[in-house]
Parts: structure tokens; sequence; C-alpha cells
């Protein structure tokens, strides 16, 4: 059976030795609020309630998956129970605005919480997950009215939220929506359709169920410019409008079947139909799309550490069995000669598996706790440009993190059952629910190919090419300072090729972008790659310097150990994928559709 233990010494390492802990500190009313007298406490809570009631749910979880009678959800055994424990111990609130009955914990500190919780039941982090990006959405967007009869019971972590974007015809292209809302001329609309894939759309962990609904006015303009943002609950307000004590009347919407799915099997993807259902208005009208966004971009955000936290969780197990599985002999000489074989681990094709999948569960949790801070600027900086300086930074990296980070736990579940063998692929050792529940984050909130075009089509180019100039920068300064450091040579020659590569292929993309955009399209998915390595190895350069000055330390040789292997055997993968980003979009044009 497999195990897990919250990372929390490598979780106070990035959270405060590599990410700028001054910056995050000096914000308005952070320095408490991140302070290890704060932060330690919240961690070692945040890592019980994970290993100690969600991680024993997430096998049982798998093998019963959520079941449809009459109409009502029934998650697995032990999820409502679970969730209440959840709600009562306030993580539900954790990172909302104490307005709202919120903790107003900074983001940096509520991502390494999202990440315990991916890693010990992802199928359970999906209802308050999408939660928190309704709250998002309806807090910027909201009116002063739908805030105040929504936001506190979303808060508290007793009602939970839906995003319900997707219907049958209508996947990655929006402007396809055909879910109509119609004006009732007081205030509210019918909305009538039917939504497919929507997460979290019943179960019966919470009292109520706020969906946020796309859908088309009757005069909206064709297309994405002609969407609108809708809220409707599962159980409209009473007659008063009071939330509080007995819920108003049923709603029209219903869950009319449950999809059956290779992974994530506790999280219920729900068939829902809006037949006449009443809801408000979210934002303008036909400004639906990028009042979603909002809830969007935080939730690109957060299934890219779902792939982080499930490459965590499957490096801990891997681990575990490369010491105790004793087979073959190491090639340079026993290790355990009193033993009929020597453990797994010294093999150099394992090694090379563990290292890999080590490589990148630190350096994907470094980056996105980079990503977590300039959200935390971005909010409450006093001064517009530094937030908006954050914010762009944030802007640029969200498809790198979402794709980037779920493409490694794919990659790293997938070594991480290799490691085990035939026994990862059997059902006994848990390896392959890990690899099953990974492969989604790579296709929901936007698939991972259009997280590439969102890269090259629209953050590369954006305001001037501003986006990119937060990242380039600091980048190639970083790369000037440490230039004459002999002891960060090892590290700052390798990033610096990385990143030259990463310049090139950028200048080149944009170049012949604009003239023919099948060619930028051709290179989206090797450029993402490119930037998300290089970025990763920004990442490792900086935590190997922090971890130079202290080399006594165990953690920090491992640290630096791990960098190197990075340098040495990950890094090189840019110089491949920059050749497939130059050699152009010619030889997919090539072969005409009738012949595939
Ligand atoms: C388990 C699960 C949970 C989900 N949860 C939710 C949810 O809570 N709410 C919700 O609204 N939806 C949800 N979804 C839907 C999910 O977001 C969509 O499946 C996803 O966005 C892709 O849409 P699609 O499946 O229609 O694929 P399509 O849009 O049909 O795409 C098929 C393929 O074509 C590619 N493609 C499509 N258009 C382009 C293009 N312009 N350029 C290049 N490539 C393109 C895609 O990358 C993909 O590889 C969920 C899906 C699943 C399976």
């Amino acid at each position: 059976m497999p195990a897990y233990a919250a990372p929390l010494r490598d979780m106070r390492f990035v959270l405060t030795e590599f990410a700028d802990h001054a910056r995050l500190a000096a914000l308005p009313g952070c320095a408490e609020l991140v302070s290890p007298d704060l932060v330690d406490p919240v961690l070692e809570e945040a890592a019980k309630l994970c290993s100690d009631i969600l991680f024993p749910l997430n096998r049982s979880g798998d093998e019963e998956g959520c079941a449809l009678e009459n109409g009502v959800v029934r998650t697995p055994k032990g999820f409502p129970e679970a969730y209440a424990a959840f709600r009562e111990g306030g993580w539900a609130s954790l990172a909302c605005d104490p307005a709202w009955g919120g903790q107003g914990l900074p983001k940096a500190v509520a991502t390494l919480f999202e990440e315990m919780m991916c890693s010990a039941n992802l199928s359970f982090g999906m209802y308050p997950g999408l939660s928190h990006g309704a709250y998002s959405a309806l807090t910027k967007h909201g009116s002063d009215e739908l805030k105040a009869r929504y936001l506190p019971k979303l808060v508290s972590g007793e009602w939970t939220g839906t995003m319900c974007l997707t219907e049958p015809q209508c996947g990655t292209d929006l402007g396809l929506i055909r879910t109509r809302a119609v004006p009732r001329g007081d205030g509210a609309y019918e909305i009538t359709g039917n939504k497919i894939f929507i997460s979290a759309g019943e179960h019966d962990l919470a009292e109520n169920i706020l969906h946020l609904v796309l859908a088309k006015l009757p005069d909206a303009p064709p297309g994405t410019r002609g969407i609108s943002l809708f809220l409707v609950p599962k159980f409209l307000p009473t007659e008063d409008g009071r939330t509080n004590g007995a819920m108003g009347p049923r709603n029209a919407v219903a869950c009319t079947s449950l999809e059956h799915k290779m992974g994530i099997k506790a999280s219920a993807t729900c068939a829902m139909s809006f037949d006449g259902a009443v809801g408000w208005l979210v934002g303008r009208p036909h400004k639906g799309l990028s009042a979603m966004f909002t809830m969007m971009n935080e939730a690109r955000l957060s299934v890219g550490v779902q792939g982080l936290g499930l490459a965590e969780v499957s490096y801990q197990n891997a681990v575990a069995y490369a010491r105790e599985r004793l087979q073959g002999r190491a090639l340079n000489g026993a290790t355990a000669p009193d033993k009929p074989a020597d453990p797994i681990l010294v093999h150099p094709d394992v090694r090379r598996m563990l290292l890999t999948m080590r490589a990148l569960v630190e350096g994907c949790r470094a980056l996105a706790m980079l990503t977590a801070v300039e959200q935390d600027v971005a909010r409450l900086h006093p001064d517009p440009a530094e937030r908006q300086a954050a914010d762009d930074y944030v802007q640029l990296m969200t498809p790198i993190i979402k794709a980037f980070l779920t493409d490694a736990g794919w990659d790293a579940t997938a070594l991480g059952m290799q490691v085990l063998g035939g026994h990862g692929y059997i059902r006994e050792w848990g390896m392959e629910q890990y690899v099953r529940d990974a492969r989604i984050a790579q296709i929901y909130e936007g698939t991972n190919g259009i997280q590439a075009l969102d890269l090259v089509g629209r953050k590369m180019g954006a305001h001037g090419g501003r986006y990119l100039r937060r990242f380039f920068h600091p980048v190639l300064a970083y790369i000037e300072e440490k230039a004459e450091d002999e002891r960060m040579g090892e590290f700052v020659l390798p990033l610096s090729k990385a990143f030259g590569r990463l310049q090139q292929c950028t200048a080149e993309v944009a170049r012949r972008g604009l003239s023919d955009p099948f060619e930028a399209g051709s290179a989206a998915t090797d450029h993402l790659r490119l930037f998300g390595l290089t970025a990763l190895g920004h990442a490792w350069a900086r935590m190997a310097e922090v971890s130079l000055a202290k080399e006594d330390d165990a953690f920090y040789r491992a640290k630096l150990a791990t960098a190197r292997f990075f340098f040495a055997k990950m890094l090189p993968e840019t110089s491949s994928l920059a050749a497939k980003v130059m050699a152009g979009g010619a030889a997919l044009r090539e072969l005409e559709d009738a012949a595939f």
C-alpha cells in the first residue's frame, strides 16, 4: 500500500529560502501571516489532515467511485465526513478575504496546502478546488448583492462551486455554446441548456452548489464575444433572500448522468441539465468569457499544482520501493553482499528515473511558489506599477505552469510506476492510480496544446512583449551577475545556453507567426516545453546557489546533487526542442488530410 508524508522541509525551503520571503512579508498585512510561527503550525496541521484523513480515502474512493441515485450523487464512503473535517478545520477559507469570513493567508502558503491535497487525494481536492475559483470570479465580477448573498457560504465551505463551460458540441471552442439565458424582467434570468463533464456538478458533501454557467443572451453577438456568465444555485435563496437557515426551493438544474472515466474516479464528473433554471448575471452582458477567465486562470495554476502533487506522492513511493526491492547486483560490486541481491536503488537506470522525478518535483514546486508569490504581489502591493509587473509575470507563466507541470505529473507518475516494474502496473501498490489520475490534468482547463497556443499566440506578443520581459530580463540579469562566480559556473553556463536557445526560438516563432499563424501553431508545444525547462533551469540555478553556502547540511547537499543531475541530464533537452522549433511547420503540412 502506498504512503504519503507531506514534504514539509522542502516546502519551507521554497517559501522562506528560495522565494523572496522578505518581499512577501513586506506586503500589507503579510508579515505575521508568512512568519514561521504561523506558517509552520498551519502546514503541520494541513499535513495531518492530508495524511490522516484524505490519503486513506484515496484508494477506496478510486475503487468505489461516485454513484447517481434518483438525481443525487453519492460520493464514496468517508468523503462526506472528510469534507466536514475539511470545512470545520477552516481549510476552505484559507486564502479567502477576511471580509467574507476568510483567513486571508497568502497564495504562497495556500499553494503548499493545495499541493498536499493533490498528493493525498486529488479526487477529493476537486470539490473545494472549484469552489475557490468560483469565489474568485464572484469576488471580482459579482454585484454587491450577489457577493453578500453567496460569498460567506462559499468561503465557509458550506456551499461549493462549479464551472459550467463544456457542452457536447463545445469544448475548446467556447464560441459554439448553445445554452441560452432569457431575462425574466425581475433582474433574474432563465437558463436552458445541457452541460457535460462538470466536475462536482452534483454531490452530497455540501448543502448547496453554486454553478457558474456560460450562456448566451437573446441579443448575443455570435462567437465568443456573445457569452455571458450566470450564477445558478442548486437551491434558490428563501423568499426574503436569506441564505441562513432553511434553503429555498430546488432550482431547475439536475445531474442527468455521471461519466465513467480513466482516473479521479471519486470526483463526480456530471452531465447537467438546466431547464429554465433561475440565475443571475455575473459581470456585464456578453462579457462573461473575461469574467470566467478569472476562474479559469486560477484553475489553470491549480491544475499545474495537481501534476506536482501527484509527481511528489509517486516519487515518495517509488523511492521507498527502490530501497526495499532486491534485484541484481550493483555494476561495480555488491552493496548488500549479505543479502541475496542489492536494492534496485543501486542501478543507474533506476537512479535516472528517481532523479528525474525528484528534479521535476522540486523544480516545479519552486516554479509554482514563484508564481504564487507574484499572485500575492499583484493583489496586495501598494504600488500599482509593482502590481502590474507581478500580474504580467503571472499572465505569462499561467500556460507554462498549467502545461509544463501537468506534463511533469504525467512523466513522473509513469516513471514512478516503471520503478516498481510489474508491481507498478498492478493495482496493489497504488502506483497505477497516480498515472491514471495524472492524465486528466493535461486535458482539462484547456488542453496543454491550447496552453501552448495561448503562450505563443497571446502572451508572447501582449503589450509589445511586456509579459515576456518579466521573465527574460531577470533571467538575463541573473546570468550576467553570476558569470564570474566560479562555483556557479556549472549551473549558470548550461542555463545561459538554454536561455540563448529560448531567446532565439522566441524571436523566430514571433517572426514567422506574424506572416503565417500556422508556423507559430506548429512550434507552440515544443516552444512551451523549451520555455518551461529554461524556467526550471533558472529555478534550479537559484536553488543551487542557496545550497552552495550550506553544504554541511544533508538537505542542501541533496539539493546540489539534484541540481547537478538536472543540468547534466535534463536541461540538454532544450537543444533538441530548439531544433524542432526552428524546423518550422513544413513537415506538419505535407501529408494531405485524406492520407491520414
Ligand atoms: C474529468 C473531466 C473533468 C472536467 N471538468 C470540467 C468542468 O468542471 N467544467 C467544464 O466546463 N469542463 C470540464 N471538462 C471539460 C474539459 O475542460 C474539456 O474536455 C477540454 O477543455 C477539451 O475540450 P474537448 O474535450 O471538447 O476537446 P476538443 O475541444 O474537441 O479538442 C480535441 C483535441 O483537439 C485539440 N484542439 C481543439 N481545438 C484546437 C485548436 N484551435 N488548435 C489546436 N488544437 C485544438 C485539443 O487540444 C484536443 O487535443 C472536464 C473534462 C473531463 C474529462
